[in-house]
This record gives structure tokens, C-alpha cells and sequence, in this order.
């Protein structure tokens, strides 16, 4: 396969040939350096949204007000954004307004961190005012410029910092760290949506548990919605093996069941997550609560096999180590055997009960059909017609 890079190369000499300047930018250039998987490509430009978008014939202006193109070419996109400044911040928010200016320099120096603010030419050249490159390599995280500055201008890059820790696996400078201490409770200001997203990949990223002692030690975490009198039992998930989790869903299930929160509905709305991702965190979390489930077909049919798994991750963080014998492979083995998976696939529908027993139908027919199905999910009757046929005139007489 193409390197990625290469595939955008033309477009970077399409803007050059133009008369324009034109690099790689931000994340995609620090995720080169440390041989990461590239999300997605970024470009910073010296040519403004309309000429981006005079020069190349597919283009979306998917965020005009921060000078951002995007341009379709060869079915990849690329995001393109003019070089911009960003001048006064009100509410320790993103700024109020955007400036274009001359030159990358003047762009990289409004960007978060030393290793996001390294542009790339398209003969791989690195423009590096910052040191960013000696950061990466030394795995160290440190704003551009004055790091308390940094963080009135938009509090978010305070969770930015710490989500990075936990995604990179590197450390955070010390004078990053004190910044954050000193300016933690600006991170109110900051919209609960854009919170959640930096939360959610410091739980996926390597370090989680690096990323949340950051948040207890810059006592960030008590300027979180709902969490704030919990850091106690924040510590506490420092000792568990937390990094086994696997989903996002899992990490809120441990915190809702440690934290032993009243109505744990109301602060996962209060997160503002989504109705589903509720619905999935709840029935883990009442899982935790049920106790020991003992796995058989008629539970793993019920529960499912990836929330099975889930538990069963949730309960080794837990330390509940007497269920080793339930690991992934014991539980998909078990789910491969199941009979059914779906009320669906019983071999008879409510019109043959009704046929075979000239009944009327009534919430009987719901409950004898619930019934046929947990028998043959059991095992203890076939799903075959005559065998469920059998079976079920023996039950009308009784
Ligand atoms: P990810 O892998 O999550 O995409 P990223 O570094 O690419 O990480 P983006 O949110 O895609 O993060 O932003 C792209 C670039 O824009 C960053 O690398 C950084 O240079 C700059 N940037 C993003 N958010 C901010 C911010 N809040 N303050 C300053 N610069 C930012
Ligand atoms: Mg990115």
C-alpha cells in the first residue's frame, strides 16, 4: 500500500505550483515521528479557503470561520487550513476569531504542545522552531511558549495534555503540570461534549492510568462534572489493572459501580452521552451489581457475548480473580454452541400454535412462545416442528 503521505504529496505541490506554501501540519507529523498510525492528514497553507478552493475541483468548506477546506482527491480527504492566528479568546474558550497570517511560523505558534507544532515540507523537511522533534524522542509534553498562557487561551488543552499522556505513554513537563494545577478550575468553562471526547481517549489510550494521576495530582478531576467528590475512589482505580479494559463503556461501568452513585442515569446524562452509549454503560453497571452470574446458555443467550466479555474483564479489574475459568475463550465457545440467538430462528411462529391448538390468541401464546424458546436455548427441546410440535401439545394438556 501507498504510504499515506506519499498519496497527499500532490496535493502539497498542487498548492506550491499555485505560487502558495504549503505543509503538513499537527498531529499527523508528530504520529510519523513515533512510527504511530496516522489519523488523519492535515495541511496548513499560505492560500486562503477560496483559492484552496479554486484550485481543486472536489472541495467541502466544512469550517470557513477557522479558514479549514476540505479537498477530496483521489478518495481520500485532506483537511486544509489557511495559516491563522488566534486572536482574543473570551471565556477560556477557542477564540472569538481567527486571523490569517503570512507565515507557518506564526501558525505553529498557536498550536497546543512542542510536538504538534512541527510542520513537514513535502520533501520531508522538518520545521521544528519549537524542538518538538527533541521532545518526541524524549517522550515529553510541553506547551508552546508559556504554559499558563496557554491554558487561559483555551482550558480544553489542559485535557488535551493529559489525554496525550495516556495515548502516547509520555510524561508531562513539569512546568506543563504546575500550569494545569494553577489553572485547573478554568476547564468549567469548557462545553461537557468536548470534555467527554478527550476523556474517552485517555481511557483508550495506552497509559490510562498515568493520564488519571495526572487528574487526581493537578486536582483537575475536581473541576469535572460530578466527579468532584470522588477523587478518593479515583485512587483507588490506580491499583486495579485498568488498562485490561477494552471500551469506553467498560471504564464509566467501574467508575459508576466504585463511585456508588445514586441515580447513575442522571450523571451519565449529565455527560451528555448518548442515549446508547447509556443504555450499554447501565446494563454493564447492573450487571456488577447482580453478583456472581454463573454463565450458562440461557444467561450468555440473554446477556450476549460481548457484554459477557465486558463483565468478565470488569470483574478481573475488580480483583474477583475465582472466575478465571470464565475467560473469552470459555465464553465464546460456549456462545458458538447456543442453538439459537434470536427469538427469531425457533423453527415455529405464534400462527402454528394457534393452528395446532385452535386457540384463540392471548398473552398465553407470548408466554408459551418464551417458553419453547429458553427450551430449545437450554437444550432441552429441539428446534424442529415436530419436536416443538410434540412437545407443545403435551403442554396444552396440561
Ligand atoms: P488526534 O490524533 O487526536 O487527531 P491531533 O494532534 O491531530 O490529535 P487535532 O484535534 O486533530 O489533534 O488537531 C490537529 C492539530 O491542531 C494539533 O496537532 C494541534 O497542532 C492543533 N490543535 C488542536 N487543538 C488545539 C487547541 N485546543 N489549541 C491549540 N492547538 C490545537
Ligand atoms: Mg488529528
Amino acid at each position: 500500500m501507498m504510504d499515506i503521505f506519499e498519496k497527499a504529496k500532490p496535493i502539497l505541490e498542487k498548492l506550491i505550483k499555485n505560487g502558495f506554501e504549503a505543509y503538513f501540519v499537527g498531529g499527523c507529523v508528530r504520529d510519523k515521528l513515533l512510527n504511530r498510525s496516522i489519523g488523519d492528514i492535515d495541511i496548513a497553507t499560505s492560500a486562503l479557503p477560496n483559492e484552496v478552493m479554486s484550485i481543486f475541483p472536489k472541495t467541502v468548506p466544512t469550517g470557513l470561520q477557522h479558514g479549514t477546506v476540505l479537498v477530496i482527491e483521489n478518495g481520500e480527504s485532506y483537511e486544509i487550513t489557511t495559516f491563522r492566528t488566534e486572536s482574543t479568546y473570551h471565556d477560556y474558550r477557542r477564540p472569538s476569531e481567527v486571523l490569517f497570517v503570512k507565515s507557518i511560523e506564526e501558525d505553529l505558534k498557536r498550536r497546543d504542545f512542542t510536538m504538534n507544532a512541527i510542520a513537514m515540507t513535502w520533501k520531508n523537511e522538518m520545521l521544528d522552531p519549537f524542538n518538538g522533534v527533541k521532545d518526541i524522542s524524549d517522550g515529553l509534553i510541553q506547551c508552546v511558549g508559556e504554559a499558563k498562557e496557554r491554558f487561559q487561551e483555551d482550558a480544553l488543552r489542559m485535557l488535551r495534555g493529559i489525554r496525550f499522556v495516556s495515548q502516547l505513554d509520555f510524561q508531562m513537563s513539569k512546568e506543563t503540570f504546575q500550569a494545569i494545577k494553577s489553572n485547573k478550575q478554568l476547564i468549567e468553562k469548557i462545553a461537557i461534549e468536548r470534555i467527554n471526547i478527550e476523556i474517552e481517549k485517555m481511557f483508550l489510550g495506552q497509559s490510562p492510568i498515568k493520564a488519571i494521576e495526572l487528574l487526581i495530582q493537578t486536582e483537575l478531576i475536581n473541576h469535572l462534572p460530578d466527579l468532584q467528590k470522588h477523587s478518593a475512589r479515583f485512587n483507588e482505580l490506580l491499583e486495579m489493572p485498568i488498562n485490561t479494559m477494552k471500551t469506553v463503556e467498560e471504564y464509566w461501568a467501574l467508575i459508576l459501580f466504585k463511585c456508588n452513585f445514586e441515580e447513575p442515569e442522571t450523571i451519565l446524562r449529565n455527560w451528555k452521552m448518548s442515549n446508547d452509549r447509556i443504555k450499554q454503560i447501565l446494563k454493564l453497571l447492573n450487571l456488577l451489581y447482580e453478583n456472581k452470574i454463573i454463565w450458562n446458555n440461557a444467561k450468555l443467550y440473554t446477556i450476549g457475548l460481548e457484554d459477557a466479555i465486558k463483565y468478565e474483564r470488569l470483574q478481573s479489574v475488580l480483583g474477583h480473580t475465582n472466575r478465571k475459568d470464565y475467560n473469552e475463550e470459555y465464553l465464546s465457545d460456549l456462545y458458538a454452541k447456543l442453538p439459537i440467538y434470536v427469538k427469531s430462528e425457533l423453527c415455529i411462529t405464534g400462527n402454528d400454535l394457534l393452528n395446532w391448538s385452535q386457540l384463540k390468541g392471548g398473552p398465553w401464546l407470548k408466554e408459551v412462545i418464551n417458553q419453547i424458546e429458553f427450551q430449545v436455548v437450554e437444550e432441552r427441546l429441539e428446534n424442529n416442528r415436530l419436536a416443538v410440535k410434540e412437545w407443545f401439545l403435551n403442554w396444552l394438556q396440561k
